[in-house]
């Protein structure tokens, strides 16, 4: 049947879930529209036994006050998680053995994952040239910097962590735009850490910060939360290929799977961006190139769960720079950091394979990953060789981590183009504004708030 709403969002993860519970919230007649039976899009947790794991994400960051709303909105649904003071340690593999990052001067001293060159250097930093390529990758502006030392073994890490991807090849204005903005705004990112101190100290007393977040029982409870927020008749699942047309008053989206159009003022796609050609024929192939061409990084996680935890460091995860030459991009410690997802005295692990760097892992067979994370197990955890993991579920994406690289502008300014010349038409998701949970909450928010005024 035929329907007229205000705004019809598109895609059921966690940009859309939030951005259609906010509009309902602000009074505006809203619809959501998902492909599949299943909303949460990439958010996923299964149990197994007293084990918990993360098909997607596992973590997120409280690193805006959009994320702390939206949690205290959804107090009595679902319970926000910060990780245990534990998780504050983070592990980089070198040379055979996990070693901590340094988290203070003492340590920044010792460490031996940076080279004494490097750590004499960066006394210099604040008196070095400001760069002057929009385009700079991370790899470049770190190595000129800080130096080599510390893009291998604190950078790379760090951006095969969030991005699956590589330094060489992310463009730092887009991809680590708050390291962008330190170098640009005040020359430097030591000068540009103190002057942000006074500023910092104010965020923290808002609640915002570094620390991770996870959501007591997994990021299925907070999927759950905003459905259940959510209108029944406002959600519809398995609705196939939608495709969206212009009309002289607005926009009509027809659903493949029943054949209904609903007519709306606006519509948002909160979709990948390979989805969006099928989505909205009507912009040329040509034009819509840039941003369909977003190259997103395949990624495997599989989830682990060991009967003996205790040889698992009690941290956030171990980290692997590439330049160690792995098969491994990290281990994440997830029992180390929630209590809730093993059973007392076990371990509930995830080991991330693939990536920009490792692209090929993604053909290994089921009976290869386990044969990996078994040795994984023995030489880096210390477990002995013939340990067998209790619990193994693997995770593969193939289009994963959307990747801000050298393309980022012109995909940028032809979604701005797109906008302007339809209006009505919101391409959101994560081909813009950040690919971490927090930028999805934050990115939400704001389009709640814009259409609202
Ligand atoms: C393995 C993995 C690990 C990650 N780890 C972290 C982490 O630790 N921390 C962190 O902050 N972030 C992490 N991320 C990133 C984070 O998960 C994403 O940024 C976020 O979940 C994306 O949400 P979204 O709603 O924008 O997109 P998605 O979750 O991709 O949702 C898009 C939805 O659109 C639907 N859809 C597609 N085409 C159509 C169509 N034509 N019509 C209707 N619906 C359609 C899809 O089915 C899907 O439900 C990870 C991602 C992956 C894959």
């Amino acid at each position: 049947m035929d329907k007229k709403v205000e705004v019809v969002v598109i895609g059921a993860g966690i940009t859309g879930l939030i951005t259609t519970f906010l509009l309902q919230e602000k009074g505006i007649d809203v619809v959501l529209l998902e492909k599949t039976d299943r909303v949460g899009g990439q958010l996923h947790t299964i149990n197994d036994e007293s084990f918990l794991f993360e098909s997607g994400p596992n973590t997120g960051v409280v690193s805006n006050i959009e994320v702390l709303e939206l949690f205290r909105k959804l107090n009595d649904e679902c319970t926000l998680q910060i990780a245990q003071q534990e998780a504050k340690v983070r592990l980089i593999w070198k040379n055979g053995l996990f070693r901590p990052l340094p988290n203070g001067l003492s340590s920044a001293i010792s460490t031996n994952l940076f080279s004494w060159y490097d750590k004499i250097n960066i006394l210099f930093e604040p008196f070095r040239k400001r760069g002057n390529d929009p385009l700079e990758s991370v790899a470049s502006l770190v190595k000129r910097r800080l130096g080599k030392s510390y893009l291998n073994y604190a950078v790379d890490p760090f951006v095969s962590g969030i991005y699956a991807g590589d330094p060489n090849r992310l463009v730092t204005r887009f991809a680590l735009p708050k390291l962008y903005r330190l170098e640009h705004e005040y020359g430097s990112f030591i000068r540009g850490a103190m002057k942000r101190r006074k500023a910092l100290a104010e965020e923290k007393e808002q609640g915002i910060s570094k620390d991770v977040f996870s959501v007591k029982g997994g990021f299925n409870q907070l999927v759950e939360a905003l459905r259940k927020r959510i209108s029944n008749d406002a959600i519809i699942t398995s609705a196939g290929n939608s495709i969206v047309e212009p009309t002289l008053d607005g926009w009509s989206t027809s659903l493949s799977a029943s054949g209904d159009k609903i007519y709306s003022q606006y519509v948002i796609t909160t979709v990948p961006a390979y989805a969006l050609p099928d989505l909205l024929p009507f912009v040329e192939e040509e034009e819509m190139k840039p941003i369909a061409s977003l190259h997103y990084a395949p990624v495997i996680q599989i989830g682990v769960g060991i009967k003996d935890g205790s040889r698992v460091p009690l941290a956030f995860g171990g980290l692997i720079p590439s330049v160690e030459k792995e098969k491994l991009l990290g281990i994440l410690f997830n029992s180390s950091c929630y209590s809730d997802r093993a059973p007392r005295g076990a371990a509930s692990l995830s080991f991330f394979l693939g990536g920009v760097q490792h692209a090929d892992l993604l053909n290994y067979s089921d009976n290869e990953l386990y044969e990996l994370v078994k040795e994984a197990m023995h030489t880096m955890l210390k477990y002995p060789k013939d340990t067998e993991p209790y619990k193994f579920h693997i995770f593969r994406h193939s289009k994963a981590i959307p990747q801000y690289e050298a393309d980022s502008e012109e995909r940028l300014n032809t979604v701005d183009k797109l906008q302007e010349r339809y209006k009505g038409l919101i391409i959101a998701g994560g081909l813009r504004d950040g690919i971490g949970l927090a930028d999805r909450i934050k990115q939400a928010t704001k389009l709640a708030n814009l259409l609202s005024r």
